[in-house]
């Protein structure tokens, strides 16, 4: 069985979008996992099939009717889908590398994008949605975050990255940025490459790969090294 990914969004035209290209998309194209993005506008009411309104109390911007979304996930979700339904949100649990994992073990995800302000809370708690961020900035909408999350899983996934690039040394991966890589030429603008990758010996290397990760997490991100979230 293949990991699924259902969207909802009102540019599904943005889809496939680069998760057709390179990795993801030849996965996409040999059937490792499959992706159908839904307009939630076909739910819209009325002659201009609105998807909108002006936010309750006031203030600026609009919001995605609970009405609407709610259609457009029942139309396109059976009753019993085991997929978690998440919302792209930038009040969401954060995206991490664990989160991920976790993602890709399963049959697959119902994405909901937002836009304008946001949506309507009742359809959140009334459809079990998932908040879900990918960093703490605002984007003008969830499309991209989406496709965020459908990249990071579909790598995880058997048979997308070779047995070798199996992802375990990445960064993240037991809470560490990854070491410093080479490759030819040998010297480069008088920069050789460090001595211990050509020296043939796997221990050193391992030990040296294991340090350079260790400072330059210290470095860069020592959050890392105190915190559980991945
Ligand atoms: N008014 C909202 C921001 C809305 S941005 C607030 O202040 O929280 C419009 C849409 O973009 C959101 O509904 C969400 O789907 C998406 N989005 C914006 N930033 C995001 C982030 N950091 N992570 C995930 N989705 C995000």
């Amino acid at each position: 069985m293949s990991f699924s990914a259902t969207i909802l969004t009102l540019y599904p035209d943005m889809f496939p979008g680069p998760l057709g290209m390179s990795l993801s998309g030849d996965a996409l194209a040999r059937g490792v996992w499959s992706l159908e993005a839904k307009n939630i506008r076909d739910h819209g009411l009325g002659r201009h099939r609105t998807v909108d309104d002006t936010p309750a109390g006031g203030g600026p911007g609009m919001v995605i009717r609970c009405d609407v979304l709610a259609s457009a996930i029942d139309a396109n979700v059976p009753a019993h889908d085991p997929r978690p339904k998440l919302l792209m949100s930038p009040r969401g649990k954060p995206l991490t590398q664990s989160y991920v994992r976790e993602l890709a073990a399963g049959p697959g995800v119902v994405i909901v994008c937002g836009r304008f302000e946001g949506v309507d809370e009742r359809v959140i708690e009334a459809r079990g949605l998932q908040e879900v961020s990918i960093g703490d900035y605002v984007l003008s909408g969830g499309e991209m975050a989406a496709m965020i999350v459908l990249d990071s899983c579909v790598r995880l996934l058997p048979g997308v990255m070779g047995k070798e690039a199996s992802g375990t040394e990445e960064s993240f991966e037991s809470n560490r940025l990854e070491y410093p890589h080479y490759t030819r030429p040998r010297e480069w603008e008088g920069r050789p490459i460090p001595d211990v990758l050509l020296s043939g010996n796997h221990a050193m290397i391992e030990r040296w790969r294991r340090e350079e990760s260790e400072r330059i997490t210290r470095e860069r991100r020592p959050d890392l090294l105190t915190s559980e979230r991945n």
